[in-house]
């Protein structure tokens, strides 16, 4: 365990954004979380690299930075594994990791910002494949109780950008979770550019390790860098409407698109939304809409929290009047 008073949060936030903190501890195994409660009370927030966070204040009380480290394999058959992973793993590494021993299953999950502990929260998911996908289980610490439990994959109520642990965000502490990989995995390489990608390196039969690196390529050449950039990803999610919506949507504009959604739904590209309305590439201040990627909402450099969240409500506001539709924030504000 260790502990920072009174630090700046600008380095552990990718959209880099200048707030205080007053009381950070670092959570380095699970034996630190009750010991962490009795020295310092209960946390105001929890975290791993924040990636998928905007301050707009500064963390008054303590803050929980997640560090527990550990990947452990159990070989299950000729062509399977087992791994048990650690909140605080980088979760690109992780990949990188899986891949590197043979077992496919997350490469098109790679290069996703943040720590294994927070994968869960929002299912992950890029590239048609979501991190529920090759789940077993997750272990959660219940912070009003000490309560140390196991989910399974039902009881996370995993949904497009959602989970259970989203809807009770704060209540537990996710420790460690659970995944089952397989050395001859079902590739899914019909998203996107990565079947074009994978035919330009002049690939026919990929392995999991080709299809991750067609996905680093095409992430790099789009999605700007949070080390060079500030951002979150996807500012917003996108939004699922029922198909009647879709029908009298397209009677006004023949071009929106549509990707199928579970239970008679359509999935509309925020990212199209946005640019509609003119927001691509647009600059207001310090902040403003990604040129290559509308729905990545930008830090230039000394944007405050506040300053980035009025702008996305402006977002909000002209996509609701020419579309009727109310976008929904992906990215925790605090
Ligand atoms: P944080 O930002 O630290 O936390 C996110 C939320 O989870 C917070 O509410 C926090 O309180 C909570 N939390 C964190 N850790 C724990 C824990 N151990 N227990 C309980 N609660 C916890 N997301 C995708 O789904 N797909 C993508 O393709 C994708 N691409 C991205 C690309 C870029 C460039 C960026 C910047 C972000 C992208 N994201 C994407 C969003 C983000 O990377 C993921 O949501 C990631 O899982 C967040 O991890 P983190 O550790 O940074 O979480
Ligand atoms: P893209 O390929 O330009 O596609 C735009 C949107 O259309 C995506 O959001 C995607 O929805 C949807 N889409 C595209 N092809 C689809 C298909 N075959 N079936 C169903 N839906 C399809 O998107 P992008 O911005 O370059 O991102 C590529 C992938 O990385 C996407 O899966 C995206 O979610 C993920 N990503 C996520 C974040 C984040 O912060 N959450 C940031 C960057 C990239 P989905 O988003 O539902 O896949």
């Amino acid at each position: 365990m260790y502990l920072q008073r009174n630090v700046s949060l600008k380095d552990k936030n990718t959209f880099g954004i200048d707030v205080s903190c007053q009381t950070l501890v670092g959570i380095n195994s699970i034996a630190d979380l009750s010991v962490a409660i009795k020295e310092y009370g209960q946390p105001l927030l929890i975290m791993g690299g924040g990636s998928n966070i905007l301050f707009t204040r500064p963390v008054e009380g303590v803050l929980w930075e997640i560090d527990i480290q550990g990947i452990e394999y159990s070989v299950i058959n000729e062509t399977e594994t087992e791994l048990i992973v650690g909140a605080g793993v980088d979760w690109h590494d992780l990949v990188i990791d899986t891949l590197s021993k043979g077992y496919g299953g997350l490469e098109n999950l790679s290069l996703i910002p943040g720590k294994v502990g927070a994968s869960p929260i929002q299912n992950i998911g890029a590239y048609g494949v979501e991190i529920k996908d090759t789940l077993l289980w997750v272990e959660a610490f219940e912070l009003a109780t000490g309560v140390l439990k196991q989910f399974t994959v039902e009881e996370c109520q995993f949904g497009y950008r959602d989970s259970y642990f989203k809807k009770e965000i704060g209540r537990y502490l996710i420790t460690r979770i659970c995944l089952r990989l397989s050395q001859v995995p079902t590739l899914n390489v019909e998203y996107g550019d990565i079947k074009k990608v994978l035919h330009d390196s002049g690939i026919n039969e990929p392995l999991p390790k080709d299809v991750s690196d067609a996905v680093i390529a095409i992430r790099r050449g789009k999605l700007p860098n949070p080390a060079e950039i500030g951002n979150a990803g996807s500012f917003f999610k996108n939004p699922v409407v029922s198909n009647a919506i879709y029908k009298t949507l397209l009677s006004q504009f023949p071009h929106i698109p549509m990707y199928t959604a579970p239970h008679d739904q359509a999935k509309i590209p925020a990212a199209w939304l946005i640019e509609q309305c003119g927001f691509k590439g647009k600059i207001v201040g310090q902040t403003g809409s990604h040129a290559k990627q509308a729905l990545v909402i930008v830090n230039y450099g000394n944007a405050t929290g506040m300053e980035i969240l009025e702008y996305a409500q402006s977002i909000i506001t002209d996509v609701n009047a020419k579309f009727g539709i109310v976008l929904a924030p992906e990215v925790n504000i605090w």
